[in-house]
């Protein structure tokens, strides 16, 4: 019996319905997942309960003895898993670990050079409408014609602007990025290079893209994009000075008592990481993105970059009747979750754009491969080509729900 259900039927159905949206469409946000049920076991274990302000051994509350040692499995694990000496686990997310970061790193109005929102940054590196771009002075670079980050631009920027940090990393950006060569342009300019992996983490810890170490003086990631864990932040740091700094950013700087029952779930998480599966699983996820990537591309459909080398491709419009938003509501209505994007070149508000973002860690988690997403790519492609004709969507949405009732997620309810 769930008590969700006899104390708070109204909340319990609404989740009811959530899994059932979850189960019975395609999500391919490429920034979601599906976190294990053990993950969702633990975010809703009675670590909720406990205020633990401080590190593990250097709290604040009696009672700790329990949650020190969760919260140091936790450190280790994830220090194991990406093959660095500090890691801070306490983030509520990945906009609060940059934050973090930053105020670790910086004085209001140092300079900060991020990659532009509409190029395929995130808000947290700099844009003015985020915390980032209020306290920082902040400039951007961005992707070259070829949709590829322009590394000589990058260096005759920071030549210019002279910041205090570069921060590379990106949201919707479908491609390696050098860490190294930007570690090259950073010591060239004397700044810090702060490294945002939160999509791309769970490649990186199969080996599936380059590391940001040794590179960056310090990186940031969320748990729950590529790596699959709860929704939460890390930061992470081979060097002691920077690591005591974070650590101070954090707590007392921006947070209070960390989300100890968080913290569990990104152990669970991490461990699951460390499995040899979890490579398997990260190969598979960039086998299918190519797959999207590859057949939308012989269908004519204009891909920025020309492919892809992680977990996501970005379908440009810009050649189109439809715009981005065009396409999230036509796919939408399919059974299909995308979302609007804008693309280089963009001619379109951020509010229409000219894109589509498409990414394929949370399918691939749920079993599928090659087959299925060859399969999804045709059914995208017929969407898209059909922009407006509720038949074809009704008929996509058909085979949608087909093709995901082979696929279940959860086969016991979690919440
Ligand atoms: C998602 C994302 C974040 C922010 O994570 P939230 O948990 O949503 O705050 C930060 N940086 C990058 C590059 C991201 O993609």
């Amino acid at each position: 019996m769930s008590f969700l259900k006899q104390n708070d039927p109204e909340i319990y159905k609404l989740c009811e319905e959530e899994l059932q949206r979850q189960s019975y469409n395609l999500e391919m946000i490429a920034s979601e997942n599906f976190a294990s049920p053990a993950v969702i076991e633990a975010m809703g274990s009675v670590f909720t309960n406990k205020y633990a302000e401080g590190y593990p051994y250097k709290r604040y509350y009696g009672g700790c003895e329990v949650v020190d040692k969760m919260e140091q499995i936790a450190i280790d694990r994830v220090c194991k898993l990406f093959g660095c000496k500090y890691a801070n686990v306490q983030p509520n997310s990945g906009s609060q670990a940059n934050q973090g970061v930053y105020q670790a790193l910086l004085q209001p109005y140092d300079k900060i050079l991020g990659m532009d929102l509409s190029q395929g940054g995130h808000l947290t590196h700099g844009a003015k409408v985020s915390s980032s771009g209020k306290t920082y002075q902040s400039f951007f670079y961005g992707v070259g014609s070829d949709g590829r980050i322009d590394y000589d631009r990058v260096r005759d920027i920071a030549k210019i602007v002279q910041p205090k940090l570069i921060v590379c990393g990106a949201s919707a950006y479908p491609r390696e990025i050098d860490f190294k060569k930007f570690r090259e342009i950073a010591d060239k300019v004397g700044a810090y290079l702060f490294a945002d992996v939160a999509h791309i983490a769970g490649l990186v810890v199969a080996n599936e893209h380059q590391s940001p170490f040794p590179h960056a003086h310090v990186v940031s990631s969320t748990t729950h994009k590529t790596l699959r864990g709860p929704r939460g932040g890390i930061i992470l740091t081979n060097d002691e000075e920077i690591s005591k700094k974070i650590n101070s950013a954090i707590f007392p700087g921006i947070q209070g008592g960390p989300l100890e029952n968080i913290i569990a779930a990104k152990a669970v998480g991490f461990y699951e990481n460390l499995k040899p599966e979890w490579k398997t699983y990260a190969k598979q996820v960039k086998i299918n993105a190519k797959i999207l990537s590859d057949i939308l591309s012989k269908k004519g459909f204009d891909i920025v970059s020309g492919g892809t080398d992680n977990h996501l491709i970005l379908i440009s419009f810009l050649n189109k009747e439809f715009s981005g938003k065009d396409a999230e509501n036509a796919l939408g209505f399919s059974g299909i979750t995308v979302n609007k994007n804008t693309v280089p070149g963009e001619n379109r508000s951020p509010f229409v754009t000219s894109g589509v973002r498409v990414g394929s860690a949370a399918l691939t988690s749920r079993g599928m491969k090659d087959a299925e997403f060859t399969f999804i790519a045709e059914k995208i492609a017929e969407v898209l080509n059909n922009i407006g004709n509720e038949k074809v969507y009704e008929k996509v949405k058909k085979e949608v729900y087909e093709l995901s009732s082979k696929f279940i997620i959860y086969d016991r309810p979690t919440y």
